[in-house]
């Protein structure tokens, strides 16, 4: 019995210095000092606990009454410590309701005529869409115009880092040539090549989805799901030009698919880390571009298999992603207002293509992003223009939820030149997808107080705001 005892409580204690252990291995590979340095305190406490324990065996005091009190009151301790930090605490079952469990009263669909970038980035001065635009919307002109002034959405590109920054600016606007050239009317909506026939191949919709998932994947996705579309999160009105298509401008959206398949793909840590300098708009547009070469791709195999489809990317959409992926079981929506994934947390960018091939949609999932927003708000903390709400959710739209506020946080994009970033960057969820990481995001998915417990880890370990890392070498600012 004894013997049995002292080999519990020695495996517990050597798991706890290997998981420590693995967490300073991953802690220099992701160049965070900090971490390092209170990973490796961790993890030499844990060590003194393992020797400790065999110097005590070795001695034979935890054979004496005391000691063996000692280990029952240490085992003990553990156990409950285990049974509370991994049992399933805290769910929200309206998260498993994917955005319908976010609606509260009527939402009305977004006009893409009205965001930001179709306003400052679509609408050329002194056109005829520009005055229809600006009559109907008058809250908005004197506030573009300014902007417009100083040079639209990202004012002087690469501002912070001038003046070495042309290298990222030039990687960065090389990735954007491929969304853009992927949107022209024959690759968003590609035909079947003739050497196909013209009925649809008939599939298996459990088939459909597994080769369809599959094949995303194998295109470069990270994470794939399927949602039947909501028309809610459809864009009333067309309002993002990019070919001189004007005859578009204000064309009311019908989505005629009613499947989607969203994708997100992840963002580089290293890029994403030095946020908000230029390398990080490489990542930001790196994605994109990958995120139109894979829609471009399944929408023509979709369009090969005799069904109609439809390619959604940077230069593209009919529908608004972050809902449309929640209800494809990708994640949650965060107070920074981006999609929150299990595995890359809001580091990954999105793209979709919806279908008329009969699919099977994916569940919506719960993984306590809105329970762990509510207690942690780093991003609020962090964020330099103070755009993100660091109260409860309030109703945005008919829909219970945080709302970013695009319009100042744009403008310090415009101040800095880049997309910024930091609010993605200090996200305790977009830490590398490494073991000790993906130990703590089972934990937080699944459990309250393990919610709390890490989210003042991450600010012990990584501060509470967390500082810009240096670049990768090759995207250093120094091209001489
Ligand atoms: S930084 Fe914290 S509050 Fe902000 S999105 Fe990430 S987990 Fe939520
Ligand atoms: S991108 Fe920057 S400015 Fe915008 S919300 Fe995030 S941290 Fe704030």
């Amino acid at each position: 019995m004894l013997s049995l005892l002292f080999f519990i409580v020695a495996a517990g204690l050597i798991l706890q210095a290997s998981i420590g252990l693995t967490f300073l291995i991953s802690s220099m590979w992701e160049k965070e000092r900090r971490a390092t340095v209170f990973g490796g305190l961790q993890f030499i406490g844990m060590l003194a606990l393992v020797i400790l324990f065999f110097y005590l065996l070795n001695t034979g005091f935890l054979k004496t009454p005391p000691g063996v009190m000692l280990l029952i009151v240490g085992l003990i301790i553990g156990a409950l410590a285990a049974f509370f930090l991994i049992k399933r605490i805290g769910e929200n079952v309206k998260a498993l309701e994917g955005t319908k469990g976010l609606i509260v009263s009527a939402v009305s669909r977004q006009d893409e005529r009205e965001i930001m970038f179709a306003r400052n980035r679509s609408l050329p001065p002194g056109s005829e869409q520009y005055k229809h635009f600006y009559d109907a919307h008058p809250e908005y002109e004197e506030y573009d115009t300014a902007r417009r002034e100083k040079g639209g959405p990202l004012g002087q590109p690469g501002t912070i880092d001038k003046p070495l920054e042309r290298p990222n600016l030039a990687a960065t606007f090389a990735s954007l040539s491929i969304p853009l050239f992927l949107s022209t009317p024959e690759k968003v909506e590609p035909r079947a090549l003739p050497i196909f026939p013209d009925q649809p191949q008939n599939i298996n919709p459990d088939i459909a989805s597994e080769i369809v998932k599959g094949y995303t994947k194998n295109l470069g996705a990270d994470l794939v799901g399927i949602t039947e579309t909501n028309p809610l999160w459809v864009y009333s009105h067309r309002g993002e030009i990019f070919h001189e298509n004007w005859d578009e401008w204000g064309k009311e959206i019908e989505l005629k698919h009613k499947y989607a398949v969203v994708f997100a793909t992840e963002m580089s840590l290293d890029l994403v880390g030095t946020a908000p300098h230029t390398p990080t708009t490489i990542a930001s547009m790196g994605n994109y571009a990958k995120g139109a070469y894979i829609a471009t791709q399944l929408a023509a195999y979709m369009a090969n298999l005799g069904y109609s489809a439809t390619a959604h990317h940077l230069r593209h959409y009919d529908f608004v992603l972050v809902p449309m992926a929640v209800d494809a079981g990708l994640g949650g929506c965060g107070r920074l207002g981006y999609l929150m994934t299990k595995e890359f947390g809001p580091r990954v960018r999105l793209g979709a293509v919806s279908t008329d091939l009969p699919l099977v949609p994916d569940r919506p999932v719960d993984i306590g992003v809105e329970d762990f927003c509510r207690i942690c708000k780093k991003c609020a903390v962090c964020c330099p223009s103070n755009s993100i709400p660091s109260d409860d959710p309030t109703e945005v739209n008919g829909t219970l939820r945080w709302k970013l506020n695009a319009e100042t946080c744009f403008d310090y994009w415009g101040t800095v030149g880049t997309d910024c970033n930091i609010c993605m960057r200090v996200c305790p969820w977009s830490h590398a997808n490494t073991f000790p990481h993906k130990i703590i995001r089972a934990l937080i998915s699944r459990n309250r107080y393990s919610r709390r417990l890490f989210s003042i880890m991450d600010n012990i370990f990584y501060g509470k705001k967390p500082k810009p890392k240096a670049a990768p070498k090759w995207a250093q600012l120094n091209p001489n």
